[in-house]
């Protein structure tokens, strides 16, 4: 389109999920060129393709990053279409010779992102992705043999003592175009505010934007990091940072984390090493994404295609399971909670996947999916990584076949049943000693609460049994795709 650089053509500036003006590379570049910046926000098939909570919290942190933009002299011009045409009508509108972006890693984000890269190249416009999503490229982390990462472990020995750079400081001010070009109402859209139903019970769970998200990791470095380590795996306790809601669409950078867990380290606070290697966990689910994306709804390790699931999604039990009526306490509760709040405590969501897989005996992708629908924090490498994990199909390193008991696990997680009571209110008449198995108990069902619709034990080796199916052929590798 143009060769040289006008001295005064906008740069569009495309916001994907890095909903922040503190260290975002990609729109601090486009700051630092002197010239008008056209942040731009583009509804294409990416966003369509969210499932609801997810889209909903996006659209609410894309209202809070429109607000924030409007502060520093700006503003988001909201569009919908393909990403391709939508920017080359802007660049015709607005005469913007240059698009800025910060990566995305999922793959049909990269097949998109490098098939508009090079486009738009090919028309003179300097068209440039940039970091700020992860603390390292998923490439740039390799094994001896020059190889990816199967193992947590020798991956985050791998980089715990890398240095990070300081985040970068928030833009203050950002050059108007001489004329934004027209603009979409996010509020039309059925994101955000436009979405009605269930965001009411939601929302008083979620904390939109970066204002919010530096104030929670601020409070979480002065105190709760210090007990992190005891209490992460407590659900009754709302002893982890909850940034993952704003990790997700960007309104706070790994690179913070990092620096703020560094920091709470250095002061001597306990619990912040094991902080630092939750945030890595997040970065090895991205170096698997980009290094095997069939992780994503393949089974990582083939061997698994094999193994014989039920396959009645109709089943009763699948409903029971979605609507926190299993019968089972401490994974009503969980499930409940992702209903009420949108999100759900790690160590819970360990224990429904794993009775969802193990106990119900049906594909790990079928949670997924729900997950990917419910949760506020949903992000793809996290989710099916978690998820694999569980099930056993990805990279938990276990010599063993685990899998959680229901039981054992709310006793121990839950000892005096504070979070069952909490969300199923059923049980609330039952001691601690009685919560976990009210099937023992006369009046365990006295208020209505379902019975359970699975015996452990029984499901246990059933799971088991099953396994020896495919043992004999050692499904241990993943495939590379
Ligand atoms: P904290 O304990 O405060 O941890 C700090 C940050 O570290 C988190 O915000 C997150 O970014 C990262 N982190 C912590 N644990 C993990 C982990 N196990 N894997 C990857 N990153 C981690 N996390 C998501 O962000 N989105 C998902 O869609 C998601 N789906 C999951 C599904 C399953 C089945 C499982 C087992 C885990 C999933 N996780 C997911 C990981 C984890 O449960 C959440 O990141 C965590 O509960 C978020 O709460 P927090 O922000 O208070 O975490």
């Amino acid at each position: 389109m143009r060769g040289n650089v006008q001295q005064n053509a906008p740069i569009i500036y495309w916001v994907r999920r890095d909903l922040r003006l503190s260290d975002n590379p990609a729109l601090r570049a486009a700051a630092e060129q002197g010239r008008p910046v056209l942040p731009v926000f583009i509804r294409d098939a990416a966003v369509d393709r969210l499932g609801a909570a997810p889209k909903w919290r996006l659209g609410l942190g894309l209202e809070q990053f429109d607000q924030a933009l409007q502060g520093v002299g700006s503003r988001l011009t909201f569009r919908s279409g393909a990403a391709l045409e939508t920017l080359h009508a802007l660049i015709k509108e607005s005469g913007a010779d240059a698009v800025f972006w910060a990566r995305e890693y999922d793959p049909k984000s990269v097949q998109r992102d490098s098939d508009i890269k090079g486009k738009l190249k090919d028309l003179g416009i300097n068209a440039s992705s940039f970091g700020g999503k992860l603390l390292h490229e998923p490439w740039s982390v390799e094994t001896k043999t020059g190889g990816y990462y199967k193992v947590y472990t020798p991956f985050w020995n791998a980089v715990k003592n890398r240095d990070i750079p300081a985040p970068l400081p928030g833009v203050v001010k950002l050059q108007a175009p001489a004329n934004f070009p027209p603009s979409e109402n996010l509020s039309g859209w059925s994101l955000g505010s436009g979405m009605q139903r269930g965001a009411a019970v939601v929302r008083p769970y979620v904390r939109l934007g970066e204002e919010a998200a530096q104030t929670r990791l601020a409070d979480f470095c002065q105190s709760d990091i210090a007990s992190y380590n005891r209490l992460r795996d407590v659900p009754a306790v709302l002893g982890t940072s909850g940034l993952s809601e704003n990790l997700a669409v960007g309104e706070i950078s790994p690179y913070q984390c990092w620096h703020a867990g560094l920091r709470a380290l250095q002061d001597g606070k306990e619990g912040a090493e094991t902080f630092l290697k939750e945030i890595v966990w997040r970065e090895f689910a991205y170096h698997l994404m980009h290094h095997t994306p069939h992780i994503l709804d393949q089974n990582w390790k083939p061997g698994w295609d094999r193994f014989p699931w039920n396959k009645d999604e109709q089943n009763p039990a699948v409903l029971a399971w979605k609507q926190g009526r299993t019968g089972m306490p401490f994974v009503d509760a969980a499930m409940r909670q992702l209903i009420v709040e949108g999100w759900m405590h790690n160590r819970t969501r360990m224990v429904v996947a794993s009775f969802l897989v193990k106990d119900l005996h049906l594909e790990w992708q079928l949670g997924e999916r729900f997950f990917a629908e419910h949760l506020t924090d949903y992000d793809p490498a996290s989710n099916a990584h978690g998820w694999q994990w569980t099930a056993g199909t990805g990279t938990d390193a276990s010599p063993y076949y685990r899998v959680f008991n229901p039981i054992e696990q709310g006793r121990r997680f839950d000892e005096n049943g504070d979070y069952i009571r909490k969300y199923v209110p059923e049980l609330v008449h039952l001691s601690a000693s009685e919560i976990h198995e009210p099937w023992l108990f006369l009046d365990g069902y006295s208020h209505g609460y379902p019975e359970r619709i699975v015996d452990h034990a029984v499901e246990r080796i059933e799971s088991l049994e099953r396994l020896k199916e495919i043992k004999a052929d050692k499904p241990e590798q993943p495939i590379q795709k």
